[in-house]
């Protein structure tokens, strides 16, 4: 029996184009199209927007999104074997879906809509998913490509995403995301819900870009946050020895006792714009 799209349902679609889940390249399918929905329905509105999804696999939240409405998906695919399987989605909604065979991590987003709006949305592989985020809040210029990111990832990863400070989460993901933009985890989706299943649960992102983030040295923010947090248990004045240490801290203000996680963004931006 068709889905109500029109197109057969997903296991008939992985069974077809002999779709066995890889490891290797974080294969874990969402087949129910009411959570696959549920998650495409996070990310509207889709009027003028090109929607850009990574990993769509047999092609379960591409199908969501066109029902949504995304009048444009570009669905950026590593696995040869899933092309036949999306070309069959993008000739039942003509003109609407492109595919593109490539790894994600080497894809120019800005390209892909000519200087249009983008919204990514994606189930994204686990083994890539923190460096694919990563590259899309360090963009060479700000306000990125993107106006939102509506992400999966595994719920540890999406926690660390944003934390605040004080918290056990919190590190350098979260110092750099909260600097950059604003971050919030929409919902879990247990392990049951995929297949085959992963070890662990899964919680929804969604991502907006600050317009204005407090100025701030990319490079120097990361190598202050990477030694502040390369040893969290210990004082400031200790991880931060190789950046000046106690006089670096008392010049912003800061009480060199103090450990990395209760440091503010703010504050680390501060650091970041003293060494
Ligand atoms: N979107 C589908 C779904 O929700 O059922 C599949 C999600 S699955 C977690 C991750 C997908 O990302 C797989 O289809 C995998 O082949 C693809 N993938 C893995 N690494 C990739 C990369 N570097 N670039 C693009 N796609 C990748």
């Amino acid at each position: 029996m068709a889905s109500p799209d029109g197109l057969p349902p997903l296991r008939a679609v992985i069974d077809a184009h002999g779709l066995s889940p890889k490891k290797s390249l974080g294969q874990n399918f969402l087949l129910d199209l009411n959570l696959t929905g549920r998650i495409a329905r996070q990310a509207l509105p889709f009027d003028n927007v090109t929607v850009v999804e990574v990993g769509p696999g047999p092609g379960g939240l591409t199908r969501a999104l066109l029902a949504e409405g995304a009048g444009r998906v570009v669905a950026i695919e590593k696995d040869p074997r899933c092309i036949a399987a999306l070309e069959e989605i993008a000739a039942h909604h003509s003109g609407r879906l492109d595919i593109v065979a490539a790894d994600a991590l080497t894809v120019d987003l800005a390209g892909l809509a000519a200087g249009g709006r983008i919204k990514i949305v994606a189930n994204l592989p686990y083994n890539v998913g923190t460096q694919l985020l990563l590259n899309w809040l360090t963009p060479p210029d700000w306000p990125p490509a993107w106006e939102s990111l509506t992400l999966m990832f595994q719920k540890e990863v999406a926690e660390r995403i944003v934390a605040a400070p004080g918290t056990d989460h919190y590190g350098r993901l979260s110092v750099l995301a909260g600097w950059r933009a604003r971050a919030k985890i929409l919902f879990d989706v247990s392990p049951a819900a995929f297949t085959p299943p992963p070890k662990v649960t899964s919680s929804i992102v969604h991502i907006v870009p600050r317009e204005a983030p407090e100025p701030a040295a990319l490079a120097k923010l990361e190598t202050v946050t990477a030694a502040a947090f390369g040893q969290r248990r210990k004082m400031l004045r200790q991880s931060l020895k190789s950046l000046g240490g106690e006089q670096l801290l008392t010049s912003v203000g800061i009480d060199p006792q103090r450990r990395a996680e209760t440091l503010s963004v703010s504050e680390f931006v501060a650091l970041a714009n003293a060494v």
